[in-house]
């Protein structure tokens, strides 16, 4: 698997700092656990983060406070180091936390037009869905009020700018409007973060809006 659209500097050095709403969050976790390349950024900065800690100036916690901490430790459970988290299916470890399993977990809600999604539980500054789009179909074309984020798990879909494959993250502003169509073969399956609702340019897709909550 060769990802080619990777995450940008700005939302790894938030992911590091801890700023991301919940439902980027999780994006830019699931697509760090399938690349390399931005998983070993991702390092990068969270060691810019321990330097900046290092040298930040201490405060004393209480004198007893190191002892009462190693006392909890050893009142904790072994944990059992077996094998490495293994991938549910299609979702990456992270995802398959959050849904609770694999596909088979997921409880889909028709769009229209064969698109099903899901929305994920996150916080509410932000929102997190699984969308399921069949091979050859059209997502309506929009503009965005924010920011959206799109990771593909499964399949492939293009629109006017580029071609996006499994591990591939599109990355859309308020610059962007475009049309994305799920490429012919297998149907295609993408977890999308949203800041801000949608703009569709089409009537429908706009009264069905609120209804869909995107
Ligand atoms: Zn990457």
């Amino acid at each position: 698997m060769t990802i080619r659209h990777h995450l940008s500097d700005q939302l790894l050095m938030a992911y590091a700092a801890g700023q991301l709403p919940e439902a980027f969050n999780l994006v830019v976790a699931t697509h760090v656990s399938l690349c390399d390349e931005c998983r070993a950024r991702a390092a990068s900065f969270d060691a810019v983060g321990g330097v900046l800690l290092e040298e930040a100036d201490e405060i004393a916690m209480g004198e007893d406070a190191l002892a009462r901490a190693l006392e909890r430790i050893e009142g904790l459970p072994q944990a059992t180091r077996s094998e490495p988290l293994k991938p549910a299916g299609i979702f990456p470890a992270p995802l398959a936390d959050y849904v609770g399993g694999d596909l088979s977990a997921v409880r889909w809600r028709k769009v229209g037009g064969g698109v099903k999604q899901a929305i994920l539980p996150t916080g509410k500054d932000a929102s997190a869905r699984l969308l399921y789009i069949p091979a050859g179909t059209a997502v309506p074309d929009h503009g965005h009020r924010g920011m959206e984020l799109t990771l593909v798990l499964q399949g492939a879909f293009a629109d006017e700018n580029d071609r996006f494959d499994r591990g591939d993250i599109e990355i859309a502003d308020e610059e962007v409007e475009h049309t994305p169509v799920a490429l012919a073969g297998e149907d295609c399956i993408c977890l999308a973060a949203t800041d801000a609702p949608l703009r569709f340019r089409g009537l429908i897709p706009r009264l069905a809006q609120p209804l869909l909550r995107i």
